[in-house]
């Protein structure tokens, strides 16, 4: 749109997108998969050339991105956007073949419907472990929702039952305001144990649903292990990544550090005091296009403003929100001081239901920019 000359396409290995945000509420019943795809002919509507290939590698220095099923696909600017990976080898014990027996349903999809079928599956009175990964990871409020959705589905159809949250952090996003949500919406049935309290997972034992944690053993009907991340694995083939496992970018344009012409967004990008989330993939992408219109046309790069929004909904009408609006300074995005915020505390009821219905308007809108 800012530069109708410069031609798009769009290389996705998959035929449609599932959207993780709302994915929890799948969990819960409230919603399905089906409202959650989205295909790409919009943005064939848009002038857009979208392909479909698995990228298989990138020659940065012929400037081609090599595909499964074709030769290459030559490029001017290369903007990459691949996600997360899994490091299995974080907690012993565990794989990717397990996860056909403990999910980690953190990519929406037949991971999402495993977890459902098998708390729907699950005894009254049996207990769901959720393993919440370290920092960085892909969503920081997702694990918290998770519990207070999996917690709404439990109430209704298994009240005897909880959902125990084990930890490999001292602290979470939003901590208080979902404490208050779960208490508020849910009693006691969610338990946090945090790293320090015993709550980091060392071991799992993938058959009997057993997890070794630093002081004890816990044993779960049902185990959620969402594991430790890095950068999506395309990222690592294309030699964009450092030893972090993420890729350094420079934070004004999203350029790579480490290959010229070749750009990096999303979770897979080290994007400052930004989160990994989807409304930030989204606002970083609008950052990088203006930055690489502008470089095509000799200008140098714009001053950027960057903004995000979690909501994160614990019941039906129970929603929280923390927001932030970034600058860039000395080369980092940095909090820009006094915007953005938390959902109040101990808020009325009118507030929170508000919050619910902000969610619903945001991925509608979201969605809409993304696809139609
Ligand atoms: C449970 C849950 C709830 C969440 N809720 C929210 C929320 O409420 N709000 C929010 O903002 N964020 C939320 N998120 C986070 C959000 O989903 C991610 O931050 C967002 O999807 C990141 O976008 P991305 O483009 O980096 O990666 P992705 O969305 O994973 O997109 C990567 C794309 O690249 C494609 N791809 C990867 N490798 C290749 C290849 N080699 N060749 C071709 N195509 C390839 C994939 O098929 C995929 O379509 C949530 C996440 C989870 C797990």
């Amino acid at each position: 749109m800012a530069d109708p000359s410069v031609r798009v396409t769009l290389i996705e290995k998959e035929t449609s997108y599932i959207s993780c945000p709302l994915s929890n509420e799948v969990l819960s019943g409230e919603r399905d998969l089906a409202s959650l795809t989205f295909n790409y002919r919009g943005l064939g509507k848009r002038g857009i050339t979208v392909v479909r290939d698995e990228v298989v590698g990138i020659d940065p220095e012929k400037r081609v991105v090599k595909g499964k099923g074709k030769g290459g696909y030559p490029y001017d600017r290369l903007v990459i956007s691949p996600g997360i990976s899994f490091r299995w080898d974080a907690i012993r014990g565990m794989s990717e073949a397990a996860t056909e027996t403990i999910p980690h349903a953190w990519k929406a999809g037949p991971q999402t419907t495993l977890l459902q079928k098998q708390l729907k599956a699950m005894r009254n009175g049996g207990v769901c472990i959720i393993v919440a990964p370290p920092n960085p990871f892909r969503c920081p409020p997702g694990p918290y929702e998770r519990a207070a959705q999996i917690a709404l589905y439990l109430k209704h159809h298994k009240p005897k039952s909880k959902v125990l949250i084990l930890d490999a952090k001292d602290a979470f996003s939003k901590q208080a305001l979902f404490v208050e949500g779960w208490k508020r919406n849910y009693g006691d049935m969610i338990e946090w144990i945090s790293a320090a309290a015993g709550g980091a997972v060392e071991a799992i034992d993938p058959k009997k649903r057993v997890l070794t944690g630093s002081v004890e053993e816990f044993k779960g009907d049902v185990v959620n292990l969402i594991p430790a991340q890095k950068a999506g694995a395309l990222a690592e083939i294309a030699g964009l990544t450092d030893a972090s496992g993420w890729c350094p970018v420079d934070q004004q344009t999203f350029e790579s550090k480490l290959h010229k012409d070749i750009y990096v967004i999303g979770d897979a990008a080290i994007a400052g005091a930004m989160p990994k989330s989807g409304y930030a993939a989204n606002t970083q992408a609008k950052v990088c296009a203006a930055a690489i219109v502008a470089a095509l046309n000799g200008q140098p790069a714009p001053e950027p403003s960057y903004v995000n929004t979690c909501y994160s909904i614990i019941a039906p009408d129970y929603g929280i929100s923390v927001a932030g609006v970034y600058q860039l300074k000395d080369g980092k995005i940095v909090d820009v001081p006094g915007a953005g915020g938390l959902s109040p505390a101990n808020a009325d009821a009118r507030t929170r239901a508000i919050e619910v219905q902000f969610a619903l308007g945001w991925f509608r809108n979201i969605t809409a920019d993304m696809f139609s």
